[in-house]
């Protein structure tokens, strides 16, 4: 079988993280329904990924894949393909859990359905605190963020960190907390270069981890009025050709040359076996500056039906939307999830 070899970077609590993980977001339809059809096709895209050596996998409450990983992980430990200490395991508490205990709650629940004694890193889903019946709890994340201090004092996850924190946050987390965010996993892809806030955390020793590291480029999310690069993008095909690599991987290589930690999501056993066989070469500094150039601004996440809300981490844009169900109510509603 086919083994990829996945280098770490060291977080700031000395701890390492793989430099590349498996993301278990299903994602939703344009409806914005959650499905559960392709958890099958995660399931053995996830073992695959194990077995040929991922260590690091993504997840959260809202995914409602946390049963799913338990399983999976816990059966690899079982068979001896790994061990427990080599794994890198990320969940997220979501938007309903804000207030300081309610974190300890949210994590212990994720342990429960993941059927592990402690994840070795738990994020901070979103800055906003929304409750299931979608009403602003006006929270502030500093509170929250003590929840995640009492969490990791506890050995219930070894590393803490957020996700979706804007540079004005991170400044304002950062002055005033004990211990330090490990990590701000934001989205970051050839459209969306956030250097300000990459190079923010970097100089204060938090890494980056880049969800959506495609962005649009990938038919799946791209739109006719979506912007360059896509696949076939003329540019990034003459880049990869160059190294003998695909466009998505010399996407995700550049990210990994920025210091940036990408968690790309596929359930397609080659793509997963592509987007990890990317630690063979080095992009040239003509080619990162062409790179580069692509970097506009362009969001492919942007929940506008949040940006009402208290502590919303992105520019505004016209129009509104109630929150779609599915991300208010999942226990309750499709019961997916272990209750
Ligand atoms: P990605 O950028 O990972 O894109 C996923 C899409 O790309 C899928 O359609 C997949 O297709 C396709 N794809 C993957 N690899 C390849 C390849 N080599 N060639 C061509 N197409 C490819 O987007 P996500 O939004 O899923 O982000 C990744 C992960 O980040 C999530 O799974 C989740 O863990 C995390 N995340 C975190 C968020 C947060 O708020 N913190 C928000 C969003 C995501 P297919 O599966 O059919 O192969």
């Amino acid at each position: 079988m086919a083994r990829v070899n996945i280098p770490t970077f060291k977080l700031n609590d000395g701890r390492d993280i793989p430099v590349l993980g498996y993301g278990t977001w299903l994602g939703m339809d344009e409806d914005f329904e959650f499905s559960a059809a392709g958890m099958p096709k995660m399931n053995e895209a996830l073992s695959y990924a194990i077995d040929i050596g991922y260590r690091h996998i993504d997840t959260a409450h809202l995914y409602r894949m946390e049963p799913e990983v338990g399983k999976i992980v816990n059966k690899k430990i079982q068979d001896g393909v790994v061990k427990r200490e080599e794994l890198f395991i990320t969940t997220k508490v979501w938007h309903h859990y804000h207030r300081e205990a309610d974190v300890e709650v949210s994590v212990r629940d994720s342990l429960r359905r993941l059927n592990l004694d402690y994840v070795d890193l738990v994020l901070m889903h979103w800055p906003m605190s929304i409750s299931q019946e979608g009403v602003d709890e006006k929270i502030d994340y500093l509170e929250t963020w003590r929840g995640f201090e009492i969490v990791l004092q506890k050995g219930l996850a070894k590393s803490i960190g957020v996700s979706n924190f804007n540079l004005e946050q991170m400044k304002r987390l950062l002055a005033n907390c004990k211990v330090p965010p490990a990590v701000n996993q934001v989205e970051i892809n050839l459209n969306l270069g956030q250097k300000d806030l990459v190079d923010y955390c970097s100089t204060h020793k938090v890494l980056t981890v880049a969800y959506s590291p495609f962005g649009t480029m990938v038919p799946s999310r791209s739109a006719p009025n979506s912007p360059e690069p896509k696949l076939n993008n003329p540019t990034m095909v003459a880049i990869a050709k160059k190294y003998g690599k695909t466009v998505t991987q010399v996407t995700l290589r550049y990210l990994y040359e920025r210091g940036i930690i990408t968690i790309p999501k596929t359930v397609t056993l080659s793509r997963v076996l592509e987007n990890a066989s990317i630690f063979d070469f080095n992009l040239d500094k003509a080619d990162i500056e062409k790179l580069a150039e692509f970097d506009n601004g362009f969001r492919t996440v942007r929940p506008i039906f949040w940006q009402d809300f208290d502590n919303y981490p992105f520019d505004k844009v016209p129009g509104k939307m109630e929150i779609p169900e599915a991300l208010r109510i999942w226990k309750n509603g499709m019961n997916l999830d272990i209750d």
